[in-house]
């Protein structure tokens, strides 16, 4: 879809922005494709008007992100540098991209909260709250990335505007609408995706560097999913896998390797809901996805301190995998008018 920007809130920020300023860029924890992508896209943007940009990723993110130009300038917070607090107090403007609430950047929170600067957040999530002096909120949007080329060329980014950006804007539409096939994946999207090809984005190879770069152990790590982890019940049309960090040390886990995993349930003929529980360190982390009508948001909203778009969802439980599963299979009853119907 194509986003309507409110257009005082646009004037204002074309003035903020008609000086060089501190800019700080923020994806969610955990970033993803469309996380990262909208933020060196914005990032490939910014640089070249004389801004002072950062990119401040909350937490580590899977290799095969990391080929976007300005990746080797993305500060990673960890738990004893000050640079990402820095980034964040200091900045001028600091857009939070790709996420609705603070929490979402786990332990930058309350930086966050306290920064004096500007917030500016573009996101397609359900239900934003409000942290922001700016919210551009579009959840019919299949992607931040799709927002934020929209946002660039409502600013003066025709100018600017070239195959850095145009390759991590696609990366993120991409990884978002499941490689263009999701409900949200529309003719605007389209001809949004048809301009980045035009802008010089090769269209395969980006599927390759995102898709075709896991390392055989996540390959035979899928497979033990698949084969010996993967629970149908059909009565409530629902799937899960559920992997202990045991099983993932044994798989030589690596950062993104378990994501993608919960949608092979969504492939079962009549299936319409998807679980996988990854056990971390002090938590249990929950993917969910749905089909049609039934919202994996409300159930990651509503019983596990989550939340997300209607058919793509996640959360998390401090208690034991065991039980986390348990659960979730005995709020399945509850549910099982909708999941038939
Ligand atoms: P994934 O399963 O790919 O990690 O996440 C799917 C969707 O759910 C994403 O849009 C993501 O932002 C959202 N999501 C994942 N985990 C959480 C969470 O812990 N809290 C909230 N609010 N959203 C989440
Ligand atoms: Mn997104």
């Amino acid at each position: 879809m194509i986003p309507d920007f409110d257009p005082s809130a646009l004037r204002e920020i074309t003035t903020l922005l008609s000086v060089p300023k501190k800019i700080t860029i923020i994806p969610h924890a955990k970033p993803d494709g469309d996380a990262m992508g909208s933020s060196l896209g914005l990032y490939n943007y910014f640089i070249q008007k004389k801004h002072e940009v950062k990119v401040v990723s909350p937490t580590d993110y899977p290799d095969f992100l990391t080929w976007m130009k300005g990746n080797n300038n993305v500060i990673i917070h960890n738990n004893k540098s000050t640079n990402a607090a820095d980034a964040i107090k200091d900045a001028d403007i600091i857009f939070c991209l790709d996420f609705n609430a603070p929490d979402r950047v786990e332990k930058l929170e309350q930086d966050l909260i306290r920064s004096k600067a500007k917030k500016i957040m573009i996101d397609h999530h359900l239900s934003p709250a409000n942290f922001c002096d700016f919210t551009f909120a579009f959840p019919e949007s299949c992607a931040t990335c799709e927002i934020i080329y929209h946002f660039i060329f409502q600013l003066d980014g025709k100018k600017y505007f070239n195959k850095a950006i145009a390759e991590c804007l696609y990366a993120g539409i991409m990884t978002d609408t499941g490689s263009f096939r999701f409900p949200s994946m529309t003719a605007d999207t389209h001809r949004v995706v048809a301009a980045l090809i035009e802008a010089g984005v090769e269209n395969s190879k980006v599927h390759e560097l995102i898709f075709d770069n896991f390392s055989e152990d996540r390959l035979h790590f899928l497979g033990f999913c698949l084969k010996d982890r993967l629970v149908v019940l059909n009565e409530f049309n629902t799937a899960y896998i559920s992997i202990t960090k045991e099983e993932m040390n044994k798989y030589n886990h690596l950062a993104g390797d378990t994501e993608g995993i919960v949608n092979y349930g969504l492939g079962i003929k009549g299936i319409r809901f998807s679980a996988f529980f990854s056990e971390k360190d002090d938590l249990v982390k929950i993917s969910f996805r749905s089909r049609g009508d039934f919202s994996a948001k409300e159930i990651a909203a509503e019983h596990f301190d989550g939340g997300g778009h209607k058919n793509a969802a996640g959360g998390k439980s401090e208690t034991s995998l065991e039980e986390t599963v348990g659960k979730f299979i005995s709020l399945l009853p509850q549910y099982k008018e909708k999941l038939t119907e």
